[in-house]
């Protein structure tokens, strides 16, 4: 049995440290469903120290210049890339995902958010406004103690892609992982120790949602960026509000992708892919409603069946499997939840609908054809290899049926036409959006959703807004002309 158990549950102030009063946390390993690591979630005791460090250590981050800290974090964007296979090893254990994905979309994804950040952090300054004689200058302030609580998909993309920026702004960070991917981000936080960075400045406590909720709430807590589900989304925001929070929301979707009669099918079918089955479908910007127009829907799904049925499911640490478990047994019985209601509401199942015959939470790429607006597995986050083809015949049409959802995560289009491309993509509600492809998240490029998707933007210059604040200071050079 593989051991993946860590040194202790938590990372604080820069040290492994325990409290095995805390509930038991079993991370489990989802291509065998084996036990690999037994962790505690945190005690008041631990939330209360971690906050404390996290307050030391923001104190003496902040002090240190933008070019230094934005040092650290490149040395440890390159640690992380010469570790890459022992973190994605850990990954691929903490998540199940094969380790031919982890090897270049999780550590890596990371190390290129701290590289970034890192570069950003010196750049961060206010400006100069003139007014006449007397001038207003504005200094970009840290907000302070950020938590970040992670979703179980990413766990090492998610602690790093919230680290980052609240690093290079001067914040501290307390990180709460998923219970069910307890363990990437501890490793995260032992690097960035390593790399330089003050004791406290980033700091990963482990816990079930009350520890998170603990968190949210405690005054000392300047912002909360979160990734998950839109209930969760919706009480975690309210619970800020409540202490007038910062907040950052990167919650799920229901994403529409549009295939145009003109499209490059083989682009087409390997977006839709790419779109519904990395990860085993579990991505939060998925187009799990892969509207096809009419016109070339046959051809379409006979290529889409053809090249999802030569997926490769199996062991996650064999590089030639391409395609992995769900992340948990409770994961699998929704999944597997959903695909009988497709059976049920009437859609066509075109391949898979079962779980594989293996140990382990797997389940075969699943399409459905045929399907309809009104389908539960059309309207709700499924969160697993599900893809759902729809059928339309008009540019207007499905504009609107692609909108007419909650969410507003992700979209795509697939056009040949270079007009119609940039006017369907401007008029669909949605944050994250592609033309021609599909999942592609840059950490160049701002990503979030709009609607019950979320609040906020992840990545980017734009994630500097979220985990900063302007002071502005007007400078009087003349006399004070009071009205008496
Ligand atoms: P979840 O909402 O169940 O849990 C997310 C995190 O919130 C976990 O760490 C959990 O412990 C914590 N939590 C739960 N209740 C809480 C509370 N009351 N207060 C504070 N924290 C609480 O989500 P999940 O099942 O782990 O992840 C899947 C979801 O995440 C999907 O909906 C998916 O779309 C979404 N997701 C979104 C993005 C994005 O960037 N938009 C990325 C990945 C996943």
């Amino acid at each position: 049995m593989t051991n993946a158990q860590p040194k202790a549950s938590h990372f604080i102030g820069g040290k492994y440290v325990e409290d095995t009063a805390g509930t038991e946390i079993h991370c489990v390993y989802p291509a065998t469903g084996e036990t690999i690591a037994t962790l505690h979630a945190a005690t008041p005791p631990i939330v209360d120290q971690a906050l404390e460090a996290a307050r030391e250590g923001q104190k003496i981050w902040a002090a240190m210049t933008g070019t230094e800290r934005g040092r650290i974090l490149r040395r440890a964007a390159d640690m992380i890339r010469d570790r890459n296979r022992e973190l994605s090893e850990l990954e691929t254990l903490d998540t199940g995902k094969p380790l031919q994905e982890t090897l270049v979309a999780d550590a890596t994804s990371g190390a290129d958010a701290l590289e970034y950040f890192g570069g950003l952090a010196a750049t961060l300054t206010g400006e100069h406004i003139q007014l006449g004689q007397d001038w207003v200058y504005t200094i970009r302030e840290p907000l302070g103690i950020c938590v970040g609580i992670g979703a179980w998909n990413y766990p090492t993309q998610i602690a790093c892609w919230k680290g980052a920026p609240a690093l290079a702004c001067g914040n501290a960070m307390i990180f709460k992982p998923s219970e069910t991917t307890p363990l990437c981000a501890l490793k995260v936080a032992e690097i960035l120790y390593e790399a330089g960075l003050p004791a406290g400045a980033y700091n990963v406590i482990q816990g079930y949602g009350e520890v998170g909720a603990k968190l949210v709430t405690d005054a000392r807590v300047d912002k909360v960026s979160l990734t998950g589900s839109v209930p969760t989304g919706r009480k975690v925001y309210a619970a800020a509000a409540e202490g007038m929070k910062h907040v950052t929301m990167e919650l799920g979707g229901k994403s529409p992708m549009i295939v145009f009669e003109d499209a490059d099918i083989e682009d087409a079918v390997g977006g839709a892919i790419l779109g519904n089955f990395y990860s085993s479908g579990q991505v939060c910007s998925n187009g799990t409603r892969v509207f096809v127009h009419k016109a070339i829907k046959d051809k379409f799904l006979k290529r889409l069946k053809d090249r999802t049925e030569a997926a490769v499911l199996g062991d996650p640490m064999n590089e030639a499997t391409n395609f992995g478990p769900m992340v948990s047994k409770a994961q699998m019985d929704i999944v597997l939840g959903y695909i009988n209601k497709g059976v049920d509401e009437g859609a066509k199942l075109i391949t898979g609908g079962k779980p594989a015959d293996r140990k382990g939470f797997f389940i075969e790429p699943t399409i459905f054809a045929n399907v309809t607006d009104d389908m539960t597995i059309a309207r709700e986050e499924i969160f697993g290899p599900v893809m759902t083809v729809l059928d339309f015949e008009a540019e207007e049409e499905v504009i609107a049926r692609a909108n007419d959802t909650q969410f507003g995560l992700s979209a795509g289009v697939f056009t040949k036409d270079l007009t119609r491309a940039h006017r369907v993509i401007a008029r669909l509600e949605a944050g994250s959006c592609w033309i021609n492809t599909y999942n592609l998240a840059p950490v160049e490029a701002p990503f979030g959703g709009v609607k019950a998707s979320g609040v906020g933007r992840e990545n980017s210059k734009e994630a500097i807004n979220h985990y900063s604040q302007v002071k502005s200071v007007y400078v009087a050079m003349g006399p004070v002309e009071a009205q008496f």
